[in-house]
């Protein structure tokens, strides 16, 4: 498999968690809780931050928002969760963070989003308190454009500029330029005002996919700014999953972006933990990094009559998300075990075979055994009532003698 060439970015340095081509991609989410209730803001992102969000996001709206960051920040510290917390600032940032000064320090970064930071006004006062006080505490900047929020007076002027050339180029190019120009013009002025090269990320987010192939793939080849991606309003459930993938995953295979989030609208009272789940999904699939153990598990065709497959790839699969944050601590490397829970003979003991372990059960017709492989082996043929429990105790003594401290001396046994 070629290896990705990453785009050399400066590193960023956001609380204890870095971001930047010499790191790892980092997966960051953020909270729909009203952040001034601390107590519910303080549950949902320890859940993000368990699931294995590396950076968390929260709104500061308002000066009950900004006045609840510092409760919130101690709060998880007294839980020992070390999650950097990130400050999103629309329209009043500027008056937030200089009257919150502890809110200014405990936040590891501030999210600005320059399209809406300085509306209606002529100068950009508003741009340099918020980086002025990032300089002060210290803190990077992300400078987060955005599709819906892109700065209306610069877009308008270069719509103005397009329509008077020869060849106008077509509006949807014009607002992609304006895009990147929006960000690539508030780094430059965030620099101006004294903050550091590495102390900036850009985002430039769109809610198509081909667009934001198009804007980042530009954004990269015009600066080496550290990238945070994601495709913004991604939507619901399996389109919003797709569209994510999709536009993610050819900038990641070219090298571009430092961190991601996904985006998605979750079901009324759905897990919030699925953006962090599809995140790491993207960048395991690409094989990237790694986090979770993975399961090949067939789709089913009309040889297969009962559920008992798809309940058992079901079983598997949850059993593997409830031990996981165990198993990570106790057994280092066991995100990269691969399972497979294959349907019926015709593709199962090939596809077994491939994986650490491998269950190949009985279709329709077939004699009612499992043979089970490990590491490409025929280990056992299960049979009876018991086949999940007895497949879950190879699977537990697998990772104990392949991952665990002891692994040399289980493995010789
Ligand atoms: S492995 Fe068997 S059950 Fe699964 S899709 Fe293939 S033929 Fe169908």
């Amino acid at each position: 498999m070629a290896e990705i060439q990453r785009r050399k970015t400066p590193t960023v340095k956001i609380g204890h968690v870095r971001v930047g081509w010499e790191v790892p991609v980092v997966v960051q989410s953020m909270t729909n809780t009203d952040t001034a209730d601390v107590k519910s803001t303080i549950e949902q992102v320890a859940a993000l931050a368990l699931a294995g969000s590396e950076l968390v996001r929260v709104t500061v709206n308002n000066e009950e928002a900004a006045a609840a960051v510092p409760h919130i920040v101690e709060g998880l510290d007294k839980r020992g969760l070390r999650v950097p917390i990130v400050g999103d600032f629309h329209y009043n940032g500027h008056i937030l963070l200089k009257k919150y000064p502890a809110t200014a320090q405990a936040l590891a970064k501030y999210r600005i989003n320059p399209g809406n930071v300085s509306i209606g006004r002529k100068d950009d006062d508003n741009f340099r308190t918020m980086v002025e006080c990032a300089v002060e505490n210290h803190k990077p900047v992300r400078i987060g454009v955005n599709w819906g929020s892109l700065d209306q007076a610069l877009l308008t002027r270069m719509m103005d500029e397009n329509s008077k050339r020869p060849n106008p180029m077509p509006a949807r190019d014009v607002m992609i330029e304006a895009m990147i120009a929006s960000a690539l013009n508030s780094a430059q002025a965030a620099e101006h005002y004294g903050l550091g090269h590495d102390m900036i990320i850009l985002s430039a987010k769109v809610s198509g996919v081909r667009d934001l192939i198009d804007v980042y793939t530009k954004l990269a080849e015009r600066c080496d700014y550290a990238l945070h991606l994601g495709l913004t309003e991604a939507g619901m459930g399996a389109k919003g999953l797709i569209a994510s993938t999709a536009g993610l995953a050819p900038l990641l295979l070219a090298g571009i972006g430092d961190t991601i989030r996904v985006s998605l609208t979750p079901k009324p009272g759905g897990d919030r933990t699925e953006e962090v789940q599809a995140a790491q999904q993207i960048l395991q699939s690409l094989s990237i990094r790694s986090f979770m153990p993975q399961v090949t598990s067939c789709p089913g065709c009309g040889r297969t009559t009962s559920t008992y497959f798809q309940e058992l790839a079901e079983q598997i699969q949850s059993y593997l998300r409830t031990q996981m944050p165990e198993w990570r601590k106790q057994y280092p490397g066991v995100e990269e075990l691969k399972l497979a829970v294959m349907g019926c003979v015709v593709n199962g003991p090939g596809e077994s075979k491939h994986a650490n372990l491998g269950i190949s059960l009985p279709g329709t017709f077939e004699d009612p055994v499992a043979p089970v492989y490990v590491d490409g082996k025929l280990k056992t043929t299960l049979r009876g009532d018991n086949i999940v429990a007895e497949f879950k105790q190879i699977l537990d003594n697998y990772v104990v003698s392949h991952y665990g401290k002891d692994r040399e001396l289980v493995g010789t046994r």
